[in-house]
């Protein structure tokens, strides 16, 4: 662990709240990205109740050290270098699911795709926009994650947080304060730990329908098969990235392993063996190429951790 700042004693602490087995030292990020990019990040800790998020948030801010949270890792680009600070996981050990009438209260670490298969099971509709995105509810909280129309402040009407001084709050849909990729959550470093999604009855078959022509839509269009994080840059005012990087003429421009998706120009992905150098450099390129021919700025709705 060189010039690490997480200690060995605070491992410890973090090992006495989460469990032995829920605590990693230098786990590579890259493992835990869509990308498959990303260098050690020093402490890695599996939390599996909200009293344990707390625990945790409490426990690095006493110690001095820095905290990030991952859902998914489905909008990550981690630094090659990794990452010096306590990386907490909100996945599979808080991922309960559950419906109460037309609501389903989901705990952050579901996956929109699991939510939307409870959703389908139940005859719960409105979710299906999400069901293709791959990440949690947790991440779509943070990103106001949307597909096809629909956003997820369109289905959100309470959260359950816990906030950087490691008190649980409950959110309304107002405090949320969604806009396209925006939360308060997100500016404000609330850790999400449950949403609450108020959807309306439907027929089954029905939903099922919506679910897989939204599936085949994605398939067609996107480069599901390579290792990517999605749309790279934020949708600019008045235009479509993708449209743009391919009009500069950059389909299938690389840098080192990284390039700009054959399939989906609005896509970067990981052609093999790229480094989260190689992608933060195709980033640059693009966005210089792009403002040279038409002035337009991409911004990058990929984030970038550890450069
Ligand atoms: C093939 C592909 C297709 C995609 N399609 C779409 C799409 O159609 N629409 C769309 O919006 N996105 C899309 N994405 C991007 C991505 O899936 C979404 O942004 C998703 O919401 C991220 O969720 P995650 O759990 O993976 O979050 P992560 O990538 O792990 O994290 C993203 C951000 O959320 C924060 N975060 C995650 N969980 C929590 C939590 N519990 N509490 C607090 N903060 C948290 C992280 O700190 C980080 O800032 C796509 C990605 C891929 C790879």
């Amino acid at each position: 662990m060189a010039n690490a700042v997480v200690s060995p004693d605070l491992i410890q602490v973090l090992a006495r709240i989460v469990g032995e087995e829920n605590v990693r030292a230098d786990e590579p990020m890259s493992a835990h990205t869509t990308f498959k990019i990303g260098g050690p990040a020093d402490a890695y800790v599996m939390p599996r109740t909200a009293d344990e998020v707390a625990a945790v948030v409490r426990a690095c801010d006493e110690a001095g050290a820095p905290l990030a949270v991952v859902g998914n890792g489905s909008d990550l680009l981690v630094a090659d270098a990794g990452l010096r600070c306590v990386v907490m996981q909100i996945l599979d050990n808080m991922a309960s699911v559950r419906v109460e009438d037309t609501r389903i209260v989901a705990q952050a670490g579901a996956t929109n795709a699991q939510v939307a298969r409870v959703a389908l099971e139940a005859g719960l509709a409105g979710f299906e926009f999400a069901s293709g995105i791959p990440g949690t509810i947790g991440g779509a909280s943070i990103m106001n994650a949307g597909a096809y129309g629909g956003e997820f402040k369109d289905v959100c009407v309470e959260l359950a947080c816990v906030t950087p001084a490691g008190e649980s709050v409950r959110v309304s849909r107002e405090e949320a304060d969604w806009s396209y990729r925006h939360s308060m959550m997100g500016d404000a470093g609330y850790i999400v730990v449950e949403a609450v999604l108020d959807l309306a009855r439907d027929d089954a078959a029905a939903i099922k329908d919506r679910m897989d022509d939204l599936k085949a839509r994605r398939e067609e269009k996107q480069p599901l098969e390579m290792p990517s994080a999605g749309s790279t840059f934020k949708r600019p005012e008045g235009y479509f990235a993708g449209k743009l990087i391919q009009d500069a003429g950059l389909r299938g421009y690389r840098v080192g392993g990284a390039q700009v998706s054959t399939k989906h120009t609005g896509f970067v992905v990981n052609a093999g063996d790229a480094t989260a150098a190689d992608v933060r450099q195709l980033i640059v390129d693009v966005q210089n190429r792009v403002f040279d021919e038409f002035g337009v700025r991409l911004e990058p709705e990929v984030k970038m951790w550890g450069f």
